[in-house]
């Protein structure tokens, strides 16, 4: 992977950040957002999680009333910081291939500064399992289930998904299954992740690279061959450090100036 360019993502822009209304990170959003001014990005772009028909142990997202007051906080702090780093109000929508009208109801009724797509939960008789969970109960079930064939999933149901909802990025493409063993890509994940980098390309919607990988794996998400293969497509890339804690806010961004060859995890 040749190192990102300037003019090929924005460096000073972190378009991936949480807040403690996810019920999975911890911080003030004021904590963030002076934590990107400390690392001397010029604009922050919350990213907070919507789910919704999700049937899980606990719930990882945000109600209805938690968007309502999301959206107010994030414009104060928009007001409260003006001149010194924009602030924007984003959402990861996950995505439910039973709900894609009430996901598009959904994203039609705020003003978003970014939409982002993911796809963390992957029904399976009647129950969602995490795909992108470190936790032991879901990495049981995916090995069970068989990897090669929740893949295939993700990566059919995501494309389908993406043909019908307007977003602006599509968020940690490769991080499925990330915790579990062994786990590779075969032919039909590529031509899936082809299809679906050309759907992207098409219709302009960005790539994130994600920073969290570094922590994970030692290369963004998605890896160095589908960030070259996107640079082949013409896609926009941005940064997103997915932070969970104000901390973790424009993390490993220098990396990806610096990122340089490796194995590649997909035989492009
Ligand atoms: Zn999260
Ligand atoms: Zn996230």
């Amino acid at each position: 992977m040749i190192p990102f360019a300037k003019d090929e993502i924005d460096f000073g822009c972190d378009g991936h950040v949480h807040t403690k209304l996810c019920h999975h990170a911890e911080g003030e959003m004021d904590e963030y957002v002076e934590a990107a001014l400390a690392c001397g990005l010029k604009e922050i772009i919350f990213l907070e999680h919507f789910e919704t028909g999700i049937n899980y142990s606990e719930s990882t997202w945000l109600s209805a009333d938690d968007f309502v007051f999301y959206q107010e906080e994030c414009q104060r702090l928009a007001e409260k910081y003006d001149g010194r780093i924009r602030v924007g109000a984003g959402v990861e929508v996950g995505l439910n291939p039973q709900r894609l009208n009430e996901i598009r109801d959904f994203i039609s009724s705020y003003p978003w500064n970014r939409v982002g797509l993911s796809y963390h939960y992957l029904e399976s008789n009647g129950e969602h399992v995490n795909m992108l969970s470190r936790k032991q109960e879901n990495i049981k079930r995916f090995d069970a289930l068989g990897h090669e064939k929740v893949l295939t999933q993700y990566f059919n149901d995501l494309l389908a998904g993406l043909e019908k909802l307007e977003v602006d990025v599509v968020c940690h493409l490769d991080a499925p299954l990330r915790y579990c063993h062994g786990v590779q890509f075969v032919t039909e994940h590529l031509y899936l992740i082809d299809d679906i980098l050309v759907e992207m390309a098409r219709r302009k919607i960005a790539l994130e690279v994600n920073t969290s990988g570094f922590t994970v794996r030692g290369e963004p998400f998605p890896g160095a061959g589908i960030i070259d293969r996107a640079r082949r497509c013409g896609l926009r890339f941005v940064a997103g450090s997915d932070a969970h804690r104000p901390q973790d806010v424009g993390r490993f961004f220098d990396r990806l100036k610096g990122v340089r060859g490796g194995p590649l995890p997909v035989p492009y």
